[in-house]
């Protein structure tokens, strides 16, 4: 097998560092960067911004089907640059709003076939690392490396609490807490695509483990799997 052609999937609950770590992890093996989070998150934004009803999956699915989402990866940077129809919408699918409605939308299996199906494409010949919630289950159940990262729900609040910090966004860790927790339940309490640890996958907990150290092991884990990192 060529260290050329390698999949691998990442995937995890809310906060988990999964974007910064899949960033680095292809940034070093010189790969493609799929963020699909973000291509759920691009969907929601054009559903508020339409005004679509939420709960007209029909509505929702035919947003999604219109939706033409570009993700262009930056060096030393976790988070793409995301174009809708266009449209930079880089800063604007962060929201605390665009977190919370997310969750539902990614449930209609309407959207979600959408969704897998480019996702699939833009994974076609490897050399790619795609973050998300059913990579490993569902996308892409044949990748050559499954990783399921996670970390308690404080740890992962506090994460998140640091970057809406940063995007000058209010907020307290007890109401993140809260939120991710309800994000995490919907996840994985979904009937289509539940976040779940993929037949293979390993486990990496990232409480007590510094980037680096998460970086490390997943290469690790990719080199076991006959590849190496430049
Ligand atoms: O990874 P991120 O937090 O940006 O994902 C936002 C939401 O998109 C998740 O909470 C989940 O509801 C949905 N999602 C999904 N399947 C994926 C990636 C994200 O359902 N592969």
């Amino acid at each position: 097998m060529s260290n050329d052609s390698l999949i691998v999937a990442i995937d995890g609950p809310a906060g988990a560092g999964k974007s910064t770590v899949a960033q680095m992890v292809a940034s070093k093996l010189g790969y493609v960067y799929l963020d699909t989070g973000a291509m759920y998150r691009a969907v929601t934004y054009l559903v508020l911004q339409r005004g679509v009803d939420p709960s007209n999956h029909q509505a929702v699915t035919s947003v999604a089907k219109e939706a033409d989402i570009v993700l262009k990866s930056n060096a030393g940077n976790a988070k793409p640059t995301v174009i809708l129809n266009g449209e930079n919408i880089t800063d604007k699918i962060r929201t605390r709003e665009i977190s919370n409605l997310v969750s539902p939308l990614s449930a209609i299996a309407s959207v979600r076939d959408v969704l897998v199906k480019q996702q699939r494409k833009l994974a076609t010949g490897g050399s790619v690392v795609l973050d998300g919630r059913d990579i490993g289950t569902v996308v892409l159940p044949n990748a050559d490396v499954k990783i399921f990262l996670t970390a308690s729900v404080e740890e992962r609040a506090r994460r998140r609490l640091k970057d809406l910090e940063k995007q000058g966004e209010k907020a307290n860790l007890q109401e993140l807490m809260v939120e991710i927790e309800a994000r995490d339940t919907r996840d994985s309490t979904r009937d289509v695509a539940p976040l779940k640890v993929a037949d293979g996958g390993v486990v990496v907990n990232t409480d007590d483990l510094t980037i680096e150290q998460v970086v490390d092991r997943i290469l690790e884990i990719c080199s076991q799997r006959a590849c190496h990192s430049e």
